[in-house]
């Protein structure tokens, strides 16, 4: 017998291998949008490591393979930071998530 566990995008999507986990989803008859986070964001200043505080976001968009005959779009957001030290300004970055899914999704995969 087998031992289901409760259903999982970051599983179903190999997205915990990208750097990313699944915060909302928005499904139409032929098109999934999972809207992610980057996990292994380091929100310390680059400058002077102090705490960063999160100034804005913005989305970038990747192509996933699609499941069966639905397409799937990543929304990846993408956060940016403000050090409140030295004013310092970043933004993550989504390069993990771009190289992975190369090398585990294969070339057709790219950003919108
Ligand atoms: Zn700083």
């Amino acid at each position: 017998m087998h031992n289901f566990t409760p259903p999982c995008l970051d599983t179903t999507l190999r997205l915990d291998e990208l750097g990313l986990t699944a915060i909302g989803q928005h499904h139409t008859s032929r098109h999934l949008t999972v809207l992610c986070l980057i996990t292994d964001g380091n929100a310390d200043c680059p400058e002077c490591q102090a705490p960063g505080r999160v100034r804005s976001t913005r989305i970038r968009r990747l192509v996933h393979p699609p499941i069966g005959l639905t397409a799937v779009t990543l929304a990846i957001r993408i956060r940016t930071y403000a050090c409140l030290s030295c004013d310092r300004r970043w933004s993550q970055s989504p390069s993990k998530a771009w190289w992975a899914a190369r090398s585990f999704l294969g070339p057709h995969v790219c950003g919108l």
